[in-house]
């Protein structure tokens, strides 16, 4: 079939709406009618080449729609489901797998190295070329064709502008506070970076009963939203936030810091901010960026440090556990969505994402 997707050609160049032909879902497969999608701050890295990828390329990797067709041996799915896709389908039978540790499973590498399906095929092409699908999904489209794991069904009334998120940044951040840092009832946790990820590492850490719960960013926006969301304090970032995070919690330090923003400042921020046996959960590192003087820093002290994948996610779990939490109330995720585009706008939603604004921008279809 023929569908809209906006093709990604190269660095800085913006994104080139067309249109492409779509291969029908094979095996295991299921064709998705992709109704919102999210932009996050991966896309932007390619997009500004931050993060090498090959070309041509169809970006989006949070995104949520409808399912309008299932290949051959599809049991979980039918034609009708709303979706929210996921760029983490695991195997659910390899070595990691069986210990419920679904989030290092190696299968789902190749849609996150190659941007291909698990086999390293693709569905999506122009003129007889094949295009990739940034992390196996590219969401940037009108459909597209994911396999059946990467696609999880959620009940018919959360709106899908909102669900898109689930797939990328409420996961991570949620599970970053509560699954990779472990935050208990009575934590303190400081977050550094309340964007998409961070503000919802807040929420975690709320959800799972943290008493003080600091929020730090550089924008007053994001700080006041960090508020809404569950910051008992807010710190603007600069030189000084260890200080005044001590400050909060009796000199002591917080149990857990949430990095996010993955500079190398940030980065022993968060580690220099825990207490003693405390937890520094590394979630957005760049390249090359370390940790310095682990013996004083990290060893001396007995902290701990952990590196956050996908928020620790057993996704076909957690995200029926997140629509649960949004429909009682307890996770806020339209307050997420500061903005939204139309699909022929989707340049500006990046440019939106690229500019540090608000939490999200969601690109409806
Ligand atoms: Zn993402
Ligand atoms: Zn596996």
């Amino acid at each position: 079939m023929k569908t809209q997707a906006a093709l990604f050609d190269g660095p800085g160049k913006p994104l080139r709406l067309a249109e492409i032909d779509l291969a029908e879902p094979g095996p295991g497969e299921v064709l998705v009618e992709v109704k919102a999608t999210g932009v996050c701050h991966s896309d932007v890295g390619v997009f500004t080449g931050k993060l090498p990828a090959p070309t041509p390329l169809v970006l989006g990797h949070e995104g949520a729609g409808i399912v309008s067709a299932v290949g051959p041996g599809v049991e979980s799915l039918s034609v009708g489901d709303h979706v929210v896709l996921t760029w983490l389908a695991s195997c659910g039978s390899c070595f990691f797998c069986r210990r419920g540790d679904h989030h290092l499973c190696g299968r789902p590498r190749t849609m996150l190295g190659a941007h291909t399906m698990p086999d390293g095929s693709t569905r999506m092409s122009i003129d007889g070329e094949p295009l990739r699908q940034f992390c196996g999904l590219g969401t940037f489209a009108q459909h597209t064709v994911v396999p059946e794991g990467a696609a999880v069904k959620i009940p018919d009334e959360v709106p899908l502008t909102s669900a898109a998120l689930l797939g990328c940044g409420v996961l991570t951040g949620f599970g970053a506070s509560v699954k990779t840092g472990g935050v208990r009832v009575g934590d303190s946790v400081a977050v550094i970076g309340c964007g998409g990820v961070g503000l919802n590492a807040v929420q975690g850490a709320r959800v799972a009963g943290a008493t003080t719960i600091v929020a730090i960013d550089m924008h007053d926006e994001r700080l006041e939203l960090a508020r809404k969301l569950g910051a008992t304090d807010t710190v603007k970032a600069g030189p000084d936030v260890v200080k005044q995070v001590r400050a909060l919690t009796s000199k002591r330090g917080v149990d857990v810091a949430v990095e996010v923003v993955g500079r190398q400042e940030t980065v022993n921020q968060a580690v220099a901010m825990i207490r003693r046996g405390g937890d520094a959960v590394l979630v957005g590192a760049g390249p090359g960026v370390g940790v310095d003087d682990v013996l004083n820093n990290v060893v001396m002290a007995g902290k701990n440090i952990h590196g956050c994948l996908y928020g620790s996610a057993r996704v076909k779990d957690d995200i029926p556990m997140l629509v649960d939490l949004y429909r009682s109330g307890s996770l806020l995720i339209d307050q997420l969505v500061t903005e939204t585009f139309p699909f022929t706008e989707i340049n500006a939603a990046v440019d939106y994402c690229s500019g540090e604004q608000g939490a999200r921008a969601v690109v409806e279809s």
